[in-house]
């Protein structure tokens, strides 16, 4: 990601009364991003004169879609930069200046001085709402000042990157609230940003799904409550608010932005890791990860208490992200799934020369064999539904298979792996046991095991053994990603052992494997490319 730290931002907003009260002119001016050329970022507004080494602005509303008489702009000149350096003007769209700032190194800061002048008499707020006046920067060094830092101890944030940086959410802020044409206090935004900005990057999240995802939820209103209490920007319900915060170390307190978006962060990272896919996390912010969960197992989309449909919720906050990736000329980012198989055992022992070929079932039958064609097969079906697919082996005694379970986590691990499933069949000495069972260990992995789980067994139609959890599993003590453990069927067992021999019964596994996972990433109902 590009810096953009030596962009100082100076931001003036007008508030410009309509007979109906809701129009917003933004005046960003961008002082400077080279020690020459002044960048003024407008939307609606802008004059100037120029001596070369001053700059006067003067306020001319130019747009002929307000009322006449509706506002009213007297004051001129209201604002005056000066600098040493001989000074010129570029006025950008705010997606140009976006690129435009992207696209510059770190420079050094020319000593601007900037005197606003006489902005009381300017600006005309038509409602209880005070724009905040802008603070004029006093030095080169930091160029973030002009946001207030919140007084929480937790993250550290490094001001000016990319996406992250508050000033960038500012405008991706004020964008959509253009878009919705909705009012909200300057300092409000300055708050969300400044947020947004801090816990985003905290929670490793995109911080265009966060905006999304308070614009869904409350309108960027911190004082939104719903009729089911859910409560501030990101609309939490008081229950899960209280010990969140608690945990975070955040004010105890829902309407404070901060707070509130430092839980909403949490939660929604919670989600990520669980489900992975945006797309999935975000139903399950709508619905709990338990009605996510209920939702796929009964093949419908299911609705919260207000009737909202998950799936057109998570549509329209990722409709928001990409809208906000576009306005800046950037590319939403392209969703890649790695799908980590390990089919059991197969590993070559260097010490003995053996392999270990697992279980051995009826007929002389190896699991090793069983369960690698089975894997094969699931890869095969994944891959033709876009998702990456990588192997912890591809071959029957292949001396590269890793035998040691160290070195198969790590090569599994090697891969990064948005979810990982290890595939093994069972045995017994009585050849009466038999079924399906799959383990999870840590809290992430339990509606994945149950997803694949379900769909294997609704499938193959063997015997329901349960889905388990084992915490002492060593393949499945990834903590960032789910991950789980089925055992296919009992080779000792004749019923099973009909399915698993032949390769219809293996195609038939497969496909109910494969099933259970693009349904757990949502696959089955929603193309991959978004
Ligand atoms: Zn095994």
């Amino acid at each position: 990601m590009r810096k953009i730290t030596s962009v100082m931002l100076i931001l003036v907003l007008l508030s410009l009364g309509t007979v109906q009260g809701e129009t917003w002119s933004t005046v960003l001016l961008v002082s400077p991003i080279n020690t020459t050329q002044l960048y003024v970022v407008t939307n609606g507004f802008t004059s100037y004169k120029t001596d070369g080494h001053s700059v006067t602005f003067s306020s001319k509303w130019s747009g002929g879609s307000l009322e006449t008489g509706a506002f009213q702009i007297t004051a001129n000149p209201w604002l005056t930069v000066t600098s040493s350096a001989p000074l010129s003007v570029k006025n950008l769209s705010p997606k140009e200046f976006l690129v435009t700032a992207l696209d510059q190194v770190a420079v050094v800061l020319p000593n601007v001085d900037v005197d606003v002048q006489t902005t009381t008499e300017i600006i005309t707020p038509t409602s209880s709402e005070t724009p905040t006046l802008p603070e004029t920067p006093t030095n080169t060094e930091t160029p973030t000042e002009v946001v207030p830092t919140p007084p929480v101890v937790t993250p550290s944030i490094e001001p000016g990157i990319g996406l992250y940086d508050p000033q960038t959410l500012q405008l991706a802020i004020e964008f959509r609230l253009g878009k919705i044409n909705r009012q909200v206090p300057a300092a409000t935004v300055v708050q969300i940003a400044t947020s947004v900005s801090r816990w985003a990057n905290y929670f490793n999240l995109d911080p265009f799904l966060v905006i999304g995802l308070i614009e869904m939820e409350s309108g960027f209103n911190p004082n939104a409550v719903s009729t089911s209490s859910a409560v501030g920007l990101m609309q939490i319900l008081e229950s899960n608010f209280y010990s969140y915060a608690a945990t975070l170390g955040v004010k105890s307190d829902p309407f404070d932005v901060d707070s509130n978006v430092a839980v909403g962060c949490k939660m929604l990272s919670n989600s990520m890791v669980t489900w992975q896919r945006p797309f999935m996390a975000l139903r399950s912010y709508l619905l709990g990860s338990t009605g996510l969960m209920n939702s796929i197992l009964a093949g419908s989309d299911a609705a919260d208490s207000k009737g909202t449909q998950s799936m057109n919720y998570a549509n329209v906050v990722l409709n928001i992200r990409n809208s906000i990736y576009q306005y800046f000329n950037l590319t939403p980012p392209k969703e890649q799934y790695v799908v980590v198989l390990d089919p059991g055992h197969g590993g070559y022992n260097p010490s003995n020369g053996m392999y270990n070929m697992g279980a051995i079932g009826l007929n002389g039958i190896y699991e090793s064999e069983v369960v690698l064609d089975i894997s094969q097969k699931v890869a095969d079906i994944l891959r033709s539904n876009g998702l990456t697919v990588q192997m912890t082996r591809t071959k029957e005694k292949d001396k590269s298979n890793p035998y040691d379970l160290e070195d198969r986590i790590r090569l599994a691990e090697s891969f990064k792996p948005n979810i990982f499933l290890s595939i093994h069949a069972n045995s017994f000495t009585s050849s009466t046991a038999n079924g399906v069972e799959t383990y999870w260990r840590t809290w992430q992995s339990k509606w994945f095991a149950t997803t694949v789980h379900n769909a294997y067994l609704k499938q193959v139609q063997l015997k329901d053994r349960g889905v388990k959890q084992d915490t002492t599993l060593f393949m499945l003590k990834g903590e960032t990603y789910p991950s789980a453990m089925i055992e296919v069927g009992f080779i000792t067992n004749p019923v099973d052992y009909a399915l698993l021999s032949t390769p219809e019964g293996r195609t038939k596994a497969a496909q109910g494997i494969a099933k259970g996972i693009l349904q757990f990433m949502g696959i089955d109902v929603k193309p991959l490319d978004r």
